[in-house]
């Protein structure tokens, strides 16, 4: 494309105009000058539509124990160098107290899938925090019933996170032996029938993913109406069998990152750890280019290098009480400031 016709497509996609699946995905492949004219479009989208504040959501890694069998990840159930853990539902309940100390808003609940806890003993730990702080709370805990989603729903859980991955579906079923893309958004929609704020998102640089299918991606993610806009980059991980690809790019996911804001304007996207933990600013770039929240991890320090879904991920050794100046310094020095409170969804009205 020349450089006006760029020019005319970010001004176009900035002013809220539905764009074609090819015209995404010749935002996803710029670079140089376009590229950052891409930037300064979805931060300005990002400043107009959810503002300057970036929320702090304390991630709380309870469990690494899973039942699935995912290519790129690190705790698949096959992967037998991983000492597996779960979090007693008292000590769930303490990180997120302390996370409410700490001055979070909200806390996310994330394992692997499966039994960890009960469905019971997970309703239990969410009644707990919601009645001993004001935290909102999010829950990551993947594909399972709808009779489980609306049991934590009624519990008080307020969002809920599922990345659909990839919205290739041959993709999708090569990645995740066993399951299908088809399943993964009933799921999806289970929790939208159900009243949670929802989130999805996927990874930049899988193999086998194209500019256009990454283009469908996004497109899913509108059609889905999301909340939150998780997108990460593919990192390879040690004894996985995807363990030889190459890695997504810091510049991709950036240019997806800008997308998404630009696609879904009020969404909340997070400036990824998975980012961070490829590029040294990678966090700082995101909140420069459309995100506007960072999950600071509070699982406690001897469980927190036991769940590691890809390999020199960030912030490990540190104790949730060191993570939250870190954090907060980041923000300041990107010229932002902290939100404070829960951090719902512009849309939420409940
Ligand atoms: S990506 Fe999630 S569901 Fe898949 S193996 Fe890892 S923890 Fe389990």
């Amino acid at each position: 494309m020349m450089r006006k016709d760029v020019s005319a497509l970010i001004q176009r996609a900035e002013a809220g105009a539905d764009l074609a699946r090819e015209e995404l995905a010749c935002l996803l492949s710029l670079e140089g000058e376009g590229q950052k004219a891409l930037f300064a479009a979805a931060d300005r989208v990002r400043a107009r539509t959810v503002g300057d504040g970036v929320h702090l959501r304390g991630l709380i890694e309870f469990s690494n124990i899973c039942r699935m069998d995912c290519c790129y990840c690190g705790i698949r159930r096959s992967n037998r160098r991983v000492r597996r853990y779960r979090m007693t539902p008292g000590e769930i309940v303490e990180a997120a107290q302390s996370a409410s100390r700490l001055g979070y808003g909200s806390v996310v609940l994330q394992s692997g899938e499966g039994d960890a806890l009960n469905p019971e003993e997970l309703a239990g730990v969410v009644r707990e925090i919601k009645a001993t702080t004001p935290l909102a709370v999010t829950l990551s805990v993947g594909e399972r019933t709808r009779e489980e989603y609306a049991l934590w729903r009624e519990a008080g859980a307020d969002r809920f996170l599922l990345r659909h991955e990839t919205a290739d579906p041959d993709l999708f079923a090569r990645l995740r032996p066993g399951r299908r893309l088809e399943q993964r958004l009933q799921c999806l929609q289970w929790l939208r029938e159900l009243g949670y704020q929802v989130g999805s998102g996927f990874m930049v640089g899988l193999p086998g993913q194209t500019a256009l299918t990454l283009a469908d991606d996004i497109l899913l993610l509108k059609r889905l109406n999301v909340e939150m806009a998780g997108i990460g980059p593919f990192i390879p991980a040690p004894d996985t069998p995807l363990a030889d690809a190459p890695a997504g790019t810091a510049q991709q996911t950036l240019n997806a990152v800008a997308c998404v804001r630009l696609v879904i304007p009020d969404a909340h996207v997070p400036a990824t750890t998975a980012l961070g933990s490829i590029h040294p600013r990678g966090r700082q770039l995101a909140l420069a280019c459309g995100a506007n929240v960072i999950m600071p991890n509070v699982t406690p320090g001897r469980y927190r290098e036991h769940y590691q879904l890809y390999p020199n991920k960030i912030c490990l050794r540190e104790e949730p009480e060191h993570c939250a100046p870190c954090v907060t310094a980041l923000v300041l020095g990107e010229g932002r400031f902290v939100a404070t409170g829960p951090g719902h969804s512009p849309r939420w009205t409940a």
